[in-house]
């Protein structure tokens, strides 16, 4: 397990600067949240983190480790995708087991942890279904099972409840706090959901344009925003 630090990490696509020269420390084993509207950047800053895109300035460090220049697959790091991007012609199990398989680990040690991910995740019984019988909550949970067994250093979390009705993303937001509690891995989680950001988060970053505007506790982004931005986002204008 670790936690990850961004030095002044900043990107670019061509002219237009996406990231702007992040500052940012997040402990080993600490929920962090990244709040804000579509577009100011949190997708992009998710990716760079697990090797998706290339860094275009300053430092990521994973650990003690500075991983500008590692592969996505060398860092340690499982992304779960708001889209759930399970494979549909293979079974839960299949699913599940297919990154462990592609690793060539032994079959014993496969099989041990997608039961064990299934049983945190309560979907033992479903682990013979293909993904099209099974609901979007369901399927959800398959594409965190896929993060869990790979037993990564940090796990990402791009909008993973977006696609899920409210109902269930209540639900699921409280197994999420409780598969952090348990597991006690890094999380870096983005949404544009303040209540999500609120009741998940152990400190919350708050991005407006690639910017950092304000990171704090949930209670402090609360009670004391930085700015209006922070304050209209947080819900509590002062
Ligand atoms: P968010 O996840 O907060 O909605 P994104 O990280 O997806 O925001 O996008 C941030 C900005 O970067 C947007 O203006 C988007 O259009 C732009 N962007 C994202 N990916 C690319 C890309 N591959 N090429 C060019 N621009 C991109
Ligand atoms: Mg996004």
């Amino acid at each position: 397990m670790a936690g990850f630090t961004l030095k002044n990490l900043s990107k670019s696509y061509g002219a237009l600067e996406v990231i702007k020269g992040i500052e940012l420390e997040v402990r080993d084993g600490e929920f962090i949240v990244f709040v804000g509207p579509s577009g100011c950047g949190k997708s992009t800053l998710l990716r760079m983190i697990a090797g998706l895109e290339e860094v275009s300035g300053g430092d990521l460090l994973i650990g003690e480790k500075r991983c500008n220049d590692i592969p996505a697959k060398a860092r340690g790091i499982a992304m779960v995708f708001q889209s759930y991007a399970l494979y549909p012609h293979k079974t839960v199990y299949e699913n599940m087991s297919f990154g462990l398989k592609l690793a060539k680990r032994p079959k014993d040690e496969i099989d041990s942890k997608v039961r064990a991910a299934a049983g945190i995740l309560h979907i033992e019984h479903l682990l013979e279904r293909r993904p099209s019988q099974l609901s979007g909550g369901q399927r959800q949970r398959v594409a965190i099972g896929r993060a869990i067994v790979r037993d990564p250093q940090v796990f990402l979390f791009d909008e993973p409840l977006s696609n899920l009705d409210a109902a269930l993303r209540v639900h699921m937001r409280l197994e999420l706090s409780k598969l952090h509690d348990d597991l006690g891995t890094t999380m870096a989680y983005v949404t544009h959901d303040q209540i999500e950001a609120m009741t998940l988060a152990d400190r919350i970053v708050v991005l407006d344009h690639g910017d950092v505007q304000q990171v704090g506790t949930p209670l402090e982004l609360y009670h004391l925003p930085q700015n209006l931005f922070v304050a209209g986002f947080i819900g509590s204008p002062k």
